[in-house]
C-alpha cells in the first residue's frame, strides 16, 4: 500500500447493489476521489474511467462549476415541497430541459432516478389512454434484453431474465416481451448500425394481432441497448417501430436514462436517429450524474389530455416523489445543462465517434473477441466465454485492466465501454490497448 492510502472501512454492513458481495468484500475495490477523466483509488493509483461512472459523468469529474451550484442551492434553500408549492429552479430546470428535447416532447416530470422515470412514463401512459377513454389499453410491450431499472414496472417490461426470476410471481400483468436484435452470426462486427435486423420490428405487428392492438398502451425500447452489453439498434428497425406505433395508437416510449445528454453526439437518441417517441425517460447525465435526480419528456398533447379530463381544481395525476425537481438537484441540473452547451459536449461526442470506432475495432482479431459493436461513444466487445464459467473472463479482463489504472465494465461476458465526452484521443487509444494486453495475457 503507498503513502497516499485510504484506510480501508469496515464493509460488513453494507448491502451492495448489483454486486458479488461476498466475493468483493474478500478484495474490496474503492474509489475515493475523482477529476476530470480520473478517479482516484483507494490505494492512491490515478484511474481513467473508461465508464463515465455508471454511462453518467458525461461531462467528467467534479466539474466546478456543478460543484458550486450545488453548494449555493443548498445554503439558499435545501428543500421546498414538491406538492402544491414550487420553487423557481424547478420551473426552469424542466424549461432548459424541454429546449433540448426533440420538438413536442416539452412537458417534464421529475424524478430521482431511472428506474423511476420508467414506471413515471408507464403510469402516464397508462393514464393518458384512460383520459381518453381507452383504459383497455393496459399492455405494454418490452423487448427481451433490455434493462428499464429495478422498479417492478421495469422489470415488468425489461427483458432481463436474471432481474426477473426472483421476482416472477408478482411481475405486471399484461406484458409481452419482442425478441432483441442481436444476432452476431448476421452482424458481427458491423461498425455502427448494422444493416441486418430491421424486419425484427415486425414481430409488433405478430404481438399487437396476439393481443388485439386496442389493448395495448405502450411499447419501450432502449434506443440504444446498454447495459445489456451494447446492442446497437439495425438500420431501419426504430423508424419500423416508430410507425408501427403510430398506425396502432401505441405510445412509443424511449428509454434514453444511457442514451440521453450527448452519448450518441446528440441531445437524446431520438434527435440523432431522427425518431420522434411519444415519452422519453432520462437520468443519469442529467446533472452529469452529480446528485440523484430523473426525468420524464412528455408530448405535450398527453399532457394537455391528462389535465384535461380531470374535474377543475383537482390534482390530475396522482404520483410525485417527495423529491421531484429537488432544488439542490434542478440546480446542478441547470449548471450541467450549460456546461454541456457552453463546451459543446455532445458536438465534441459526435466529432469523437469515428475515432472511437476505430479504436474499439482495432481489437477484432484479438483472442476471445466474438463480437465488437459501438455508436457514438459507447462500446460493447463480446468475449468468448470460458467453458463453464460464464462471465469468468470478462471479470478477469475488467480486474486486470483496472490494476493498470483503467476502468471498464463488463455484463456476463461483454466488455463495455462509455467514457466522459470530455475523454482525449490519447485516452481513448489508453482505455484499448490496455484491454488488448489484458487480452493476449490471460487464458
Ligand atoms: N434505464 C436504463 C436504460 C438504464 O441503463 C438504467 C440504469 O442503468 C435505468 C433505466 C435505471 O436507472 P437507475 O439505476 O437510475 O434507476
Amino acid at each position: 500500500m503507498s503513502s497516499t492510502a485510504t484506510p480501508l472501512p469496515d464493509t460488513d454492513s453494507l448491502w451492495m447493489p448489483f454486486t458479488a458481495n461476498r466475493q468483493y468484500k474478500a478484495a474490496p475495490r474503492l474509489l475515493v476521489g475523482a477529476s476530470g477523466m480520473y478517479y482516484r483509488s483507494q490505494d492512491g493509483q490515478r484511474v481513467l474511467d473508461g465508464t463515465a461512472g455508471l454511462w453518467c459523468v458525461n461531462a467528467g469529474h467534479c466539474r466546478a462549476e456543478i460543484a458550486a451550484a450545488i453548494a449555493r442551492q443548498s445554503r439558499e434553500l435545501d428543500f421546498a415541497p414538491a406538492f402544491q408549492m414550487g420553487h423557481p429552479l424547478a420551473f426552469e430546470a424542466a424549461a432548459r430541459l424541454a429546449h433540448i428535447m426533440p420538438a413536442g416532447l416539452d412537458r417534464i416530470f421529475f424524478t430521482n432516478s431511472g428506474s423511476e422515470s420508467i414506471d413515471t412514463a408507464l403510469k402516464i401512459a397508462l393514464a393518458y389512454h384512460r383520459a381518453r377513454g381507452e383504459s383497455q389499453r393496459f399492455r405494454f410491450i418490452g423487448r427481451e434484453r433490455s434493462y428499464h431499472g429495478v422498479g417492478f414496472g421495469g422489470i415488468s417490461v425489461g427483458g432481463i431474465a436474471a432481474n426477473r426470476k426472483a421476482f416472477a410471481a408478482n411481475l405486471m400483468p399484461g406484458v409481452d416481451h419482442l425478441p432483441h436484435t442481436l444476432n452476431i452470426a448476421e452482424a458481427a462486427f458491423s461498425r455502427g448500425q448494422p444493416a441486418w435486423g430491421a424486419h425484427l420490428a415486425d414481430d409488433l405487428e405478430r404481438l399487437l394481432a396476439l393481443h388485439d392492438p386496442s389493448t395495448i398502451a405502450g411499447v419501450i425500447v432502449e434506443p440504444l441497448a446498454g447495459s445489456t452489453g451494447v446492442l446497437v439498434p439495425p438500420r431501419g428497425y426504430l423508424e419500423r417501430l416508430h410507425a408501427i406505433c403510430a398506425r396502432h395508437g401505441l405510445l412509443l416510449i424511449f428509454d434514453e436514462v444511457i442514451t440521453g445528454f450527448g452519448r450518441l453526439g446528440a441531445a437524446t437518441a431520438s434527435e440523432y436517429f431522427g425518431i420522434t417517441p411519444d415519452i422519453i425517460t432520462l437520468a443519469k447525465g442529467i446533472n452529469n450524474a452529480s446528485i440523484p435526480l430523473g426525468a420524464v419528456a412528455v408530448r405535450r398533447a398527453l399532457y394537455d389530455t391528462v389535465t384535461g379530463a380531470a374535474s377543475p381544481n383537482t390534482i390530475e395525476l396522482f404520483h410525485g416523489y417527495t423529491y421531484s425537481a429537488h432544488p439542490v438537484a434542478a440546480a446542478a441540473t441547470i449548471a450541467a445543462l450549460e456546461l454541456y452547451e457552453r463546451e459543446q459536449l455532445f458536438a465534441r461526442a459526435r466529432s469523437l465517434s469515428q475515432r472511437f470506432e476505430d479504436a474499439a475495432h482495432a481489437l477484432r482479431g484479438s483472442p476471445h473477441v466474438r463480437d465488437i459493436r459501438n455508436l457514438g461513444l459507447v462500446a460493447g466487445i463480446e468475449l468468448e466465454p470460458r467453458a463453464a464459467q460464464p462471465g469468468a473472463r470478462a471479470y478477469e479482463v475488467f480486474l486486470h485492466c483496472l490494476e493498470r489504472g483503467v476502468l471498464i465494465r463488463y455484463t456476463a461476458d461483454t466488455l463495455a465501454f462509455s467514457p466522459p465526452l470530455i475523454v482525449e484521443p490519447a485516452q481513448i487509444e489508453q482505455i484499448f490497448a490496455t484491454v488488448a494486453e489484458a487480452l493476449q495475457a490471460l487464458p
